[in-house]
């Protein structure tokens, strides 16, 4: 069964969070003008995003970080978001000569061996990129909701903690049947990889599809102590556990056998 077959849903509200969420875009594109960006993993939730700012043609730069380690079919959305819509995405990529000389040194299997090394690549690959993505923006857009972990579960829609940057969650009260829902009845191109089991989609190494049962965040980083999974790109320092994946590594933690019985 695909995605939206398994977990598309309307849900009482659907209709007002969509135009809450366009409301909260349309404010922050007229506050940050020119200075705004949706960083997109281009996992389910970011697509809705994206295709919200298409829809609404809203002044909203579109940038993405591409490790050199993801899937052939998370880089092919890249092309369908400027065929679909479009829209030229900004694309930043690591430093190569610091990966390359990473991987020399430590191997291509480095994330395996320690937590340190799994950091030390997310670090070369996705933090530092994402720094170059948000230079010079005083506002960025995430995928972040508050049903995805323990962690995110005040997400607020504007979150004014870091002074210099204000970070936009526009779908903060959105729920896993909300996404597909949306991404379902506005036909959003979405990765097929999360027909086959992987709703939580990062680099090709670090993702894994799920089993029945598992909670939907059990494909990341599967081999490390739960405590440990961070990538840097949502840290806050003082509250480490709310940093515990990238963008698009969380999900709802629902079984999947309770999702079966869900409609488009
Ligand atoms: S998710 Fe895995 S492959 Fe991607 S940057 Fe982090 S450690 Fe490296």
């Amino acid at each position: 069964m695909s995605a939206i077959g398994l977990y598309a849903r309307a849900t009482p509200g659907f209709d007002a969070r969509v135009e809450h969420s366009l409301a909260v875009l349309r404010e922050a594109a007229q506050a940050h003008a020119g200075r705004i960006v949706q960083a997109t993993s281009l996992g389910a939730e970011d697509m809705v995003i994206t295709d919200l700012i298409a829809r609404h043609r809203l002044a909203i730069a579109v940038g993405t970080l591409e490790t050199g380690m993801l899937h052939a079919q998370t880089v092919a959305l890249i092309d369908r978001i400027r065929e679909r819509y479009g829209l030229a995405v900004e694309v930043y990529r690591p430093d190569p000569e610091v990966a390359l000389r990473f991987v020399k040194t430590h191997g291509e299997r480095a994330m395996y061996q320690s937590v340190a090394l799994r950091k030390d690549c997310c670090g070369l690959r996705k933090v530092e990129p994402l720094g170059r993505m948000l230079a010079g923006r005083s506002a960025w857009v995430t995928g972040l909701r508050r049903e995805q972990s323990n962690a995110r579960a005040v997400v607020p829609f504007l979150d004014t903690e870091d002074a210099e940057r204000v970070k936009v969650n526009p779908l903060a009260d959105w729920s896993w049947a909300d996404v597909w829902h949306y991404i379902a009845s506005h036909d959003v191109p979405y990765n097929p990889l999360h027909d086959e089991f992987m709703p939580s989609i990062g680099c090709a190494p670090c993702t894994r599809a799920i089993a029945v049962g598992e909670d939907f965040r059990a494909g990341r980083w599967w081999w490390e102590d739960q405590d440990l999974k961070e990538c840097g790109l949502h840290v806050k320092e003082d509250d480490p556990a709310a940093a515990t994946e990238a963008p698009q590594a969380s999900m709802l933690a629902m079984p999947l056998d309770e999702t079966l019985g869900a409609h488009r």
